[in-house]
């Protein structure tokens, strides 16, 4: 997806927890495959302690105030979501901004949650409005529990998650060092942690003249009076730490008083700690047995006595604690687990969106070219258009389609069929009409059929949807290429989400179409990027049902008619590889869901069915539902076929709120009673040929 983030600031971690927690957030979610920009306000304070400037996980970009805000209007509205945080300048302003311009999901990222609340019930907050907060779709909190609650419930958010800060275990490790210190303490001075400060460290290091202590880090005040066992650093730099919490039997962790009172805050020293597998005592505060396990993670401490006592444990027991806490860490507290919960709290957001989104009114008659229209998804897709009220003009050379398929269609005065190649420039008559929408599905998609010719389907693929998108760009329709799973080839990545790049064979024989398929796709986004028109790119998993060619050679087709034969079952190779078969007409909602959908480009998106089989387990089920007879021949795998595939459809369902929903042995049987059926020849009206 693509994500626009307005922070405090990415580029400069001084003075502020933002910067590290974006920064640690979002390198996570990128490495998720999606794409970031990130706009942070041009300040002097961070302009002048710059500490990263150039990420290499997203885009970041700096505006001067609100009006130089429109230069990234474009990016926001093409968004699939856009963040703001807290404390950025002029938030309130911002916030109604991007409300304004976003077309995708708007989520408020809160930081600062206890401090957020109480400014708001002063009417002091100048990052956020009440009001503003139904309007956010999602708002992240650093602060869970019962808050998420009263966000909810009392300030009408549709949605308040916990999105806590993190520790990088590549970062934050254990090492091997010498114990220097019974027990640290690592945080800047604040009034309000100072009496626990007091209470669990100096107190006991009074006590205990024999144990030796550290605080580390700024703006202690001078009159504190520091016990002699009480070592002091002014400031250890981030890449110390773990050389400090190494050094340390035991590390304490002292919360904001806010904090503590809110509950469920977890402070970031808290995890990095964990992360180096320092043993960690802790004052007490709701919710913390939720993200540590007391007694066996880590230990709490209300008092003085609490820590002596701590302090005097064997010390094989104390590590197996440290090493306790690195595992919960490693298993729910890294940043690739927070940005697991970014990416499916706004995927349900979206969900929830979609769903709120009203139909399109049938009455909202198109005209609609359909390229391919003859083939066997293509026929199917210009019935269903037809049925919901549309004009459809039909463009096929009948290379793999036949004019079978349009028998009903061609009986309805809102249809027109054109035989013509795509590979040539499209007719004027074709070029001078005026289109609402364009498929685009010419091209054999059957691995014997597409490798017949295959100058010829390289050709249909690059040279057909430059026409196609010339016509869409001349027209202003919006244009959708049925791209295909092909494109990942045979592929590493399993099951395969749209964000993999494919393992694809250029050189060989199925390169004509894996390799069409993919330049096609890049000349749309081209078309995209340049604002030349308005596209959908579908890539379509294996879909069977009715008027597939008995003769084109796939996988279903050819069971189905060999089955019904009692001929000989031809299984190529082992018949482990696997593929996932969707059923006609749940491809065929899918690739309308698409073309109508109104929110920002989407990318590319998988259609298919997910539940996925062999071709062994697929011979299987075919010979039981047809009752057949027939014998298992097996066959040399043709080159590069793939081993595994099944598609990744949690985008499709996100953004489309589409799912398939036909079950395969359901669309097996309907499958096999219409081969099973006399097919009846084409008669009756001719089609209104306007070519
Ligand atoms: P199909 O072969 O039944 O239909 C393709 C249609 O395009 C045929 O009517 C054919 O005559 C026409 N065509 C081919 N080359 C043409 C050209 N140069 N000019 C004009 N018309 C041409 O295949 P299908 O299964 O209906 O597939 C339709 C689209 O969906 C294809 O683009 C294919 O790549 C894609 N797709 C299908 C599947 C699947 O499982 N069915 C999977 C992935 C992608
Ligand atoms: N296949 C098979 N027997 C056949 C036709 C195909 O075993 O008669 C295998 C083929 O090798 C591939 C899978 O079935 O592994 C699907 O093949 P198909 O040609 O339908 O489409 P693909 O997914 O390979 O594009």
């Amino acid at each position: 997806m693509r994500l626009v983030v307005l922070g405090l600031s990415l580029s400069s971690a001084w003075g502020n927890g933002h910067a590290v927690t974006f920064r640690a957030l979002l390198s996570a979610f990128a490495a998720r495959g999606h794409e970031i920009l990130f706009l942070e306000r041009e300040t002097p304070w961070y302009a002048a302690h710059r500490d990263l400037s150039d990420p290499d996980y997203c885009r970041l970009a700096f505006y001067s105030d609100l009006r130089d805000l429109d230069r990234y209007g474009e990016a926001v509205r093409g968004a699939d979501a856009v963040m703001v945080g807290s404390y950025v300048p002029d938030g309130i302003e911002v916030g109604r901004w991007v409300r304004r311009t976003a077309k995708g999901v708007v989520a408020f990222y809160d930081i600062d949650t206890p401090v957020t609340l109480a400014r708001l019930a002063q009417g002091e907050c100048d990052y956020l409005a009440a009001g503003q907060i139904p309007d956010y779709d999602v708002y992240f909190s650093f602060t869970g529990g019962p808050t998420l609650a009263r966000l909810e419930q009392e300030l009408d958010s549709p949605a308040a998650r916990a999105l806590y800060c993190s520790a990088d275990p590549a970062t934050y490790r254990p090492q091997q060092a010498e114990k220097r210190w019974d027990l640290s303490y690592l945080g800047t001075y604040s009034v309000d942690r100072q009496p626990t400060l007091e209470r669990l460290l100096l107190e006991p290091a009074r006590r205990l003249p024999g144990r030796r202590f550290v605080v580390a880090g700024p703006q202690y005040p001078d009159d504190i009076a520091w016990p002699a066992n009480v070592e002091r650093i002014d400031h250890l730099p981030p890449a110390e730490h773990s050389t400090f919490y190494a050094a340390s039997r035991f590390t304490l962790n002292v919360t904001r008083a806010d904090m503590r009172a809110a509950g469920h805050s977890p402070s970031i020293r808290l995890f990095e700690a964990a992360s180096c597998g320092c043993p960690i005592i802790s004052d007490t505060w709701p919710g913390l047995e939720t993200l540590f396990t007391p007694g066996e993670e880590i230990i709490l401490a209300e008092t003085g006595d609490a820590v002596v006592d701590a302090l005097s444990r064997p010390a094989a027991a104390v590590q197996a604690m440290g090493e306790a806490a690195r595992r919960r860490l490693l298993s729910q507290h890294t940043p690739s687990h927070r940005a697991q919960t970014l990416e499916r709290e706004l995927i349900a957001a979206m969900r929830a969106k979609t769903k709120d989104r009203p139909m399109k009114s049938i009455s909202d008659s198109q005209t609609i070219l359909v390229a391919g229209g003859a083939g066997f998804l293509g026929s199917h897709l210009c019935d269903r258009l037809l049925a919901d009220g549309h004009h459809v003009v039909c463009l096929d050379n009948l290379q793999t389609g036949d004019l079978v398929n349009l028998e009903s269609a061609m009986k309805q005065s809102r249809f027109e069929f054109v035989r013509h190649d795509v590979v040539e420039p499209l007719p004027e008559r074709i070029v001078e009409r005026k289109f609402d929408r364009i498929y685009d599905l010419a091209c054999a998609a059957s691995p014997p059929q597409y490798q017949q010719d295959p100058e010829h389907t390289m050709l249909t693929c690059v040279l057909g949807v430059s026409h196609m998108l010339k016509l869409a760009e001349k027209t202003g329709a919006r244009l959708l290429l049925t791209s295909t799973s092909e494109v990942y080839g045979d592929p590493e990545v399993h099951p395969q989400p749209e964000t993999y790049r494919g393992n694809v064979n250029p050189i060989g024989p199925r390169a004509c179409y894996d390799e069409g398929k993919r330049a096609a796709e890049s000349l749309v986004f081209d078309y995209d990027r340049a604002g030349r028109s308005d596209v959908r790119v579908a890539r379509i998993f294996n879909t069977y049902g009715p008027r597939l060619s008995a003769a084109d050679g796939r996988v279903v087709s050819n069971l189905i008619t060999q089955a019904l034969a009692d001929a000989p079952i031809t299984i190529y190779g082992d018949g482990e590889q696997s593929r996932s078969f969707c059923y006609v007409d749940d491809m065929i909602s899918g690739l309308i869901a698409l073309m109508e959908h109104e929110g920002p480009q989407p990318g590319p998106i998988n259609l298919g069915n997910p539940v996925e089989l062999s071709v062994s387990e697929l011979v299987r089920l075919i010979l039981d539902l047809t009752g057949s007879g027939s014998e298992i021949e097996h066959g040399p795998l043709p080159i590069d076929d793939p081993r595994r595939r099944r598609p990744d459809i949690g985008k499709a369902e996100a953004v489309l709120g589409w799912r398939p929903t036909t079950a395969l042995e359901d669309g097996l049987r309907r499958t096999i009673d219409w081969f099973d059926a006399d097919r009846r020849p084409l008669r009756g009206e001719q089609p209104a040929l306007i070519a």
